[in-house]
């Protein structure tokens, strides 16, 4: 396990060096497990050749490609410590984010050079100049993957502590602030990794999709470290097109999906899924947002599968903490499944009225809805550069606050609530926002739905819906609001109603409900 990341991917190699380990969504181009490890190999030698050292950071600012994880091991081959950046920065934030992380590499791909450039040119400009640019399909005046491959520098020997060293920087996904440098050792990954090998463990040759984005670090673990170091076969897609995706399980004969939300929806609801045959489809994972069950149960019994797994986790947590087993016979409904092994957990009292009398803090029994706290290898090292962050979130006995409620019911299965700072709080009663979008996306003329706490002039926070009807649909208002009413308590009714062309969600497929409320603040001036 206490080995450093790539090391993984190339014991893979050697034990199946002729099984696809990459297959392009789009193009299908095949990259065997042999092809690839010795891709690495000679990456490493290029990256080191360019002055790459170890301990050095390297930005990785990329789509999904099938040259990815070979500059990612690659580099981590060589000793650096890789931070993988949303393909949809912009110039200011990406320049933010190699000053953030002291940066001094940008792999990229040429259409994204401007940005990396403009960026770039900033850094310079500050007297901070970064060492270079490389394009991975090649840009005139840039080293290309196909120069660092061609090197005949000797490969790097670098000595990584596996407990110590930062295999990979990625940032949070700021769905509530600026994102943060989150340090993960290769210690924290390899564990993680071998956490969630008790409850799944992809097989050699099997078909799994990578859609999400492998910068966030969702994707990067389980579509990248996890199938790659079990010989699995990754098919991959540099964005979501939902044609293109049905297309690529039904041509590549998918067996695995490993999605977020947003794409659950899609296949539950879109009327385009019926024309695809997905019948090579054995399990599907949900994580990274919150996934009503109804909502999963619709999808599973589209696809003919028994149910939807889902997992939970954070960048913090190196990412998982919880996941749904393929092979548990009877899984709660709903929940986000059993803590992995080697992990501790306890579910806090929050402050306030909801806690039931518990003083805040105190640890709390099943069924009872508090802070996810967690305790374990997996927890990050810290935020880079932000030691009073890290100190907020890693209390000094070592616990991880999570900024998520949750409960746990007697079987020991997780139940994800909502994040703590997003519970509505309406005349001394707390409403989970996600639980109303659940229950929106029941209505079969909402297509999708986000709901926030607005403050009105008396200093009460109601909850207000913003939905985007299905095609075609006349819904009103009124009948919006009458359908909430219908079936909750009367505090959770939704008491404001405004029609959206789409949720804005991020590209980890997160509902960005923070930019909602900076619309309404707009909107009241
Ligand atoms: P930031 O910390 O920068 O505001 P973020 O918390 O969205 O962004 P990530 O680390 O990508 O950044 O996401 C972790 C969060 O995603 C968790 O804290 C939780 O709120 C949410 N999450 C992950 N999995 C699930 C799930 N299965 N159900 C509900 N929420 C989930
Ligand atoms: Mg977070």
């Amino acid at each position: 396990v206490d080995l450093p990341v790539h090391l993984a991917v190339l014991g893979a190699a050697d034990e199946h060096p002729d099984v696809p380990a990459l297959i392009d969504g789009v193009t299908g181009e095949s990259v065997s497990y042999g092809r690839l490890a010795g891709a690495v190999r000679r990456a490493s030698a290029g990256l080191a050749e360019a002055g790459v050292r170890p301990g050095d950071v390297v930005a990785l600012y990329s789509p999904n490609t099938i040259a990815y994880p070979v500059v990612y091991f690659g580099a981590t081959a060589a000793g650096a410590t890789v931070t993988t950046v949303s393909s949809l920065t912009t110039a200011g934030e990406l320049a933010t984010q190699l000053r953030d992380s002291r940066a001094r590499w940008i792999i990229t791909v040429s259409p994204f050079l401007p940005v990396a450039r403009a960026a770039a040119d900033a850094l310079a400009a500050e007297g901070e100049p970064i060492a270079e640019i490389i394009v991975c399909d090649g840009a005139e005046g840039h080293r290309s993957l196909a120069d660092l491959l061609a090197s005949t520098a000797p490969e790097p020997t670098p000595v990584i502590d596996p407990a110590a060293d930062i295999a990979v920087l990625p940032y949070s996904s700021g769905t509530t602030g600026l994102p943060k440098g989150v340090m993960l050792t290769h210690r924290s990954i390899a564990t993680n990794l071998a956490q969630t090998d008790a409850l799944y463990r992809p097989a050699v040759g099997e078909r799994v999709l990578a859609v999400l984005p492998f910068f966030h670090i969702y994707g990067l673990a389980a579509l990248l470290n996890q199938p790659l170091r079990c010989g699995a076969t990754v098919v991959v897609l540099p964005r979501f097109d939902l044609e293109q995706f049905l297309r690529t399980i039904q041509e590549q004969r998918v067996e695995a999906l490993i999605v977020a939300p947003p794409i659950v929806l899609a296949l539950a609801k879109h009327p385009l899924v019926g024309q695809y045959d997905l019948s090579s489809l054995r399990y599907v994972l949900s994580a990274a947002a919150p996934l009503d069950a109804d909502l999963a149960e619709a999808c599973a019994r589209r696809l003919g599968l028994p149910r939807i797994l889902q997992g939970y986790g954070m960048t913090e947590l190196s990412p998982v903490t919880h996941v749904v087993s393929p092979y548990d016979p009877d899984p709660a409904r709903g929940s986000v499944g059993r803590l992995v092994p080697s992990t501790e957990l306890r579910i806090a009292a929050l402050d306030g009225e909801d806690a039931g009398g518990a003083a805040a803090g105190a640890d709390l029994g099943a069924g009872e809805p508090g802070e996810i706290l967690v305790r374990g290898p997996q927890v990050m090292k810290g935020y880079f550069a932000r030691p009073s962050d890290t100190a907020a979130t890693i209390d000094a006995d070592g616990w991880l606050h999570t900024g998520d409620v949750g409960y746990v019911d007697e079987r020991g299965y997780l139940f994800v609530v909502d994040r703590v700072k997003e519970l509505i709080k309406y005349k001394g009663y707390q409403v989970a926002p996600a639980e109303l979008e659940a229950l929106l996306l029941t209505h079969p003329q909402i297509a999708d739905a986000a709901v926030i706490g607005v403050q009105g002039p008396d200093g009460v926070e109601r909850p207000k819906a913003f939905v985007v009807r299905a095609p075609g649909s006349g819904l009103t208002e009124q009948q919006v609001s009458d359908f909430v009413a219908g079936q909750v308590a009367p505090y959770k009714k939704v008491r404001a109603v405004e029609f959206l062309e789409a949720v804005p969600k991020s590209a980890s497929g997160k509902i960005l409900r923070r930019e909602l409320r900076d619309r309404e603040r707009a909107a009241a001036g």
